[in-house]
């Protein structure tokens, strides 16, 4: 089989074949992935230095033993220095035999660190052939219609931004940007498999606000062919949502009256949205929605603006799953699917069960678009407790379909754009397997993401603890909890964690009310008492302050985003960071604190009792 065999994600009964054969023979797959890297890449500088070849060609196989003997785990820090040479103007073949035609920026937003990493034509091509595959499970799963998808469209959020260049000349973007600006893309969305709403001149705007608001108000205007709503990344649509929320009676007044606001001055995309859909004045559609919108609360608001919609798409696991409360109120029973994981080193996650709950939501990768290794790691709450420096040791590399249910693994990629045993820094546990070929529960970010003394607060763990202190503490008082971020002060002795809420009234998201403080103060303490033995056993001797909630203004974490987009996150890859290391952006939110609690008791802890003893 071609490593990209080329298909049309119409056509259902093919498709379910490739899928078939992909992930029954994922060993051979993988091989002839390796093996196809190595005999094109095994002469870059980078590569030479491990596999110290002669002047003939090693076999296949001698090539791939000697990549696993020699060639070292890499992480950023190893890549860098390569990218950086070929940004100011070095050959490709530093890393990589094709041309290094772009480089794309990671959003930063996850891991800390915002990075360049190299990209090709080619890789576009597996991005393309990854959305294909994509579209296709969601068209065998959630489409009745069997002959190509719903004739639907889309209201989907989408933003590409303006890139940069390096001094050499070479385009900087985000993985999603280079995407939206291909052919391919435009290809498919304009005529193509994966319709939308949202005009392509919106997509590619670069004034986000008006980008925004003009896929908003497309997306009313062909509210009645909408078949799925969504965005990349649940943040992102929430984010949405509430700029409907203040902005659909300018939006309605556009429709009734059929023109298009003055502030929208972006030229292409004035002419398009009124060329192509505000085609003179619809004063029905706006009455039917302004009748919608003006009902509050807004639970089901998305199916009740886009009665045609089946389902919500976009990603709600790992940080996402904070949206997942506010997703349902707004969805009123649409199902969630979370359909792909990827980065910007290598997109390659399906979920082959869109109709899974989010909670058990597990992606397959495509064993064609890369090769797959993966470090075992113990969580210290696992029977063999490992030391490492941080508080998941490593165990040992094993292959993609070597994998065993129930363990844990951080992602290792290497790929034909020159990324060689690359840590991406994400951690899994497998919760079983299609065929040959695993599939992954994400679990969160290897980096620690809070820390104050020997205590490492890991992404999974944070999460989950706001997980249980919002479904007792939060929920029971009508509150929802629409965005959270973490923050380790170590600017007063001792320092302490403080946790930025955004929340809401369950039952009207824009209508005001008085926090309780004692309810809050049992949340900081709820959140204390799920932490892991060390952070409380610190807690009791005091080398660490009681946690504090404070409780953001409406807009606070609009506001955030705006402050990485504009430090060069694209918006279609942000995600709400899980903890921020930043003072700036912590004075971000720190402007619009309205309420500040803090745990009343300290946690419990057996070893400091133990001690007391
Ligand atoms: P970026 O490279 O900026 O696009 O960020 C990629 C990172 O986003 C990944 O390494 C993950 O940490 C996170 N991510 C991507 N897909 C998912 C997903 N489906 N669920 C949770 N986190 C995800």
């Amino acid at each position: 089989m071609a490593l990209l065999p080329e298909f049309d994600p119409a056509d259902s009964r093919a498709g379910r074949g490739l899928i078939e054969r992909l992930t029954a023979d994922a060993a051979e797959v993988q091989q002839d992935v390796l093996d196809e890297i190595l005999a094109r890449n095994s002469r870059t500088e980078y590569l030479r230095r491990f596999l110290l070849l002669g002047d003939s060609t090693p076999a296949a196989a001698d090539l791939r033993e000697a990549f696993k003997r020699c060639v070292p785990v890499s992480g950023y820090e190893d890549v860098k220095p390569y990218v950086d040479r070929v940004a100011s103007g070095e050959p490709s073949s530093l890393l990589c035999s094709e041309p290094i035609t772009c480089l794309s920026r990671s959003s930063g937003t996850s891991g800390g660190q915002q990075k360049l990493l190299p990209s090709t034509a080619e890789e576009l091509d597996r991005k393309v052939f990854f959305y294909a595959v994509q579209s296709l499970v969601r068209n065998m799963s959630l489409h009745t219609d069997d002959s190509g998808g719903g004739s639907g469209k889309g209201m989907y959020l989408m933003f590409a931004f303006h890139g940069d260049r390096t001094l050499s000349g070479l385009p900087i973007h985000s993985a999603l940007t280079a995407y939206y600006h291909s052919r391919q893309f435009q290809d498919r969305h304009i005529g193509g498999f994966d319709k939308c709403t949202s005009p392509l001149e919106a997509i590619l705007c670069p004034d986000g606000n008006q980008s925004i608001y003009c896929q908003l108000l497309c997306g009313l205007l062909h509210r009645r062919i909408v078949d799925r709503v969504g965005a990349s990344f649940a943040s992102g649509l929430v984010r949405g949502i509430k700029y409907l929320e203040d902005h659909w009676e300018e939006m309605c007044s556009n429709i009734r009256s059929g023109q298009l606001s003055d502030w929208i001055t972006h030229a292409p995309l004035r002419d398009a949205v009124i060329a192509r859909y505000l085609q003179g004045s619809d004063p029905a559609l706006a009455d039917e929605i302004a009748s919608e919108c003006a009902r509050k609360p807004w639970d089901g608001i998305l199916r009740r603006l886009w009665p045609g919609a089946r389902y919500i798409r976009t990603i709600v696991t790992g940080s996402m799953s904070q949206y997942i409360p506010i997703l349902e109120v707004y969805g009123g029973g649409l199902p969630l699917f979370s359909p792909m994981y990827g980065s910007t080193e290598c997109a390659s996650g399906i979920n082959l069960r869109p109709l899974d709950p989010p909670s058990h939501v597990s992606y397959a990768l495509l064993p064609n678009i890369a090769y797959f290794e993966f470090l075992e790691v113990k969580r210290e709450n696992d029977h063999e407790k490992v030391q490492g420096n941080d508080n998941l040791g490593v165990v040992k590399v094993v292959d993609l379909v070597d994998v065993k249910i129930g363990r844990c693994y951080e992602l290792i990629v290497t790929t034909f754009a020159g990324l060689y045993r690359y840590r991406v820094g994400d951690l899994f546990t497998v919760s079983g397997f299609y065929n040959a070929t695993p599939l992954f529960h994400f679990l969160g970010r290897r980096d620690v993401v809070l820390s104050i003394d020997y205590e490492k607060v890991c992404e999974e763990d944070l999460l989950s603890a706001i997980a249980e202190a919002e479904k007792f503490h939060i929920r029971p008082l009508g509150y929802m909890l629409c965005g959270s971020t973490a923050y380790a002060d170590i600017s007063t002795l001792p320092g302490h964690y403080i946790l930025f809420w955004d929340l809401a009234n369950a039952c009207d998201s824009n209508a005001t009310f008085d926090i309780d403080g004692a309810a809050m103060e049992k949340c900081c303490l709820a959140v204390e008492e799920c932490f892991d033995e060390m952070y409380r056993k610190i807690r009791h001797r005091g080398s660490i302050g009681p946690l504090e909630i404070r409780v953001l203004g409406h807009g606070a974490f609009n506001a955030l985003m705006d402050f990485f987009v504009s430090r060069g996150t694209s918006a279609s890859q942000y995600k709400t960071p899980t903890a921020i290391r930043s003072k700036e952006a912590m004075m971000v939110l720190e402007e619009r604190v309205v309420g500040r609690f803090f745990s009343q008791a300290t946690p419990s802890c057996r070893s400091a009792e133990f001690e007391r003893r």
